[in-house]
């Protein structure tokens, strides 16, 4: 509970989609709802109401069933489930093509990021047990657990020990003790079905769509101005550091260290886990924020860019062609040349 509480006052803050409100200048449909875990808010330009509920009814519908079939790690009724627990067989777990799709591409990043991202550390997440972190509560204490019990857990993982098989059908094998966690794709992966749904309502004109603080911007406002995207001050939490201003179709993924940690002794330990080290990401940056057209892989690559810094991660951004904003924790922002265009910073 307390966990979506904060989960809406951050998407608030994200997303400024200021709709003109004076008469002749349509405002937006809004809507509010929880899903995948976390909080949903739509804001639609859509002259008559049908149109936009029937996209708020399939998109909330879409988002459960994503979540119920496909991406949870705790829902026995899930793809996802049903693979972990496979973990070890000599017949491995059948899969859908749409899974089977997004996995090659998950594979490709780990690739891509050298093993930055690296969605087979379900096991390391549990350790961590970051899905009980409050988000944004802090407690205080200390992880129980070794050093040894880290490097043990961390060495179970690697996405080249995962083996993908497109025969007649398709099916995924997973090594005794591995399980998979899809935390870092799947609120970007559920943006782009979500504008595929957008696309077949041809009533609605204009949308600004947000899982989880991962934000869809989609065709334009009735009055011609841009799309405010506001990214969050990593140092004051409840105020935004700067906005992004786009035009059309965009997906913009934050990932930073203060969405969930624990604090221990003045250490804090975050929910972004270092693949190399077992332990959260020391990269010196607070926060990345990736622009892309594609949200599944705007979504990885803000994680994979956290883990990997600035430098690394700059270069990852650009071979995928899309732009980054660093947050360092000496306050300095880096900004990808691209991204300069649509940026302008708050008021201090
Ligand atoms: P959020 O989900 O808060 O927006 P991210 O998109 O960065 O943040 O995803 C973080 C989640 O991804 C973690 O909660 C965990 O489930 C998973 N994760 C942590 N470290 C990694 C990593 N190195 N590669 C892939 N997934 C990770
Ligand atoms: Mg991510």
């Amino acid at each position: 509970m307390k966990r979506l509480l904060y989960t809406i006052w951050i998407c608030c803050i994200m997303v400024l989609c200021c709709g003109c409100d004076n008469g002749q200048i349509q405002a937006p449909r809004r809507y509010m709802d929880t899903a995948m875990g976390t909080v949903i808010s739509q804001s639609i330009y859509c002259p008559g109401e049908e149109g936009a509920r029937n996209f708020t009814n399939r998109s909330m519908a879409l988002l459960r069933e994503l979540e119920q079939e496909m991406l949870s790690r705790r829902l026995e009724t899930s793809e996802l489930f049903r693979i972990n627990a496979s973990a070890g067989s000599q017949e491995g777990c059948q899969i859908s093509l749409e899974l089977f799709r997004l996995l090659q591409e998950c594979t490709e990043l780990s690739q891509a990021s050298e093993g930055a991202f690296e969605i087979t550390l379900g096991e390391l997440v549990e350790l961590w047990n970051i899905d009980q972190w409050a988000v944004g509560e802090p407690e205080q204490e200390k992880p129980a657990f070794s050093q040894e019990e880290i490097l043990r857990v961390r060495d179970l993982c690697g996405y080249y020990r995962m083996k993908l098989e497109s025969k007649e059908e398709y099916r995924i094998f997973l090594p005794e003790g591995m399980s998979l966690d899809l935390g870092a794709v799947g609120k970007g992966y559920a943006l782009d079905r979500m504008r595929t749904i957008l696309e077949e309502e041809e009533e609605i004109t204009g949308a600004i769509l947000s899982v989880g603080g991962n934000v869809l911007t989609y065709g334009r406002k009735p009055d011609g101005s841009s799309w405010k995207v506001g990214i969050v001050n990593p140092f004051e939490i409840s105020s935004n550091i700067g906005v992004l201003s786009l035009e059309g179709q965009w997906c913009v993924s934050t990932s930073g260290d203060y969405e969930r940690y624990v604090e221990v002794e003045g250490v804090r330990y975050h929910h972004i886990l270092d693949p190399a080290t077992g332990y959260p990401a020391r990269s010196g940056v607070r926060s990345v924020t990736i622009l892309s057209e594609n949200g599944m892989q705007g979504d990885a690559l803000s994680t994979a860019c956290f883990i990997l810094g600035p430098e690394k991660g700059m270069a990852l951004a650009a071979t995928y062609g899309v732009q980054a904003l660093f947050i360092l924790e000496d306050g300095q922002l880096v900004l990808s040349e691209g991204m300069e265009r649509y940026w302008s910073e708050s008021e201090q």
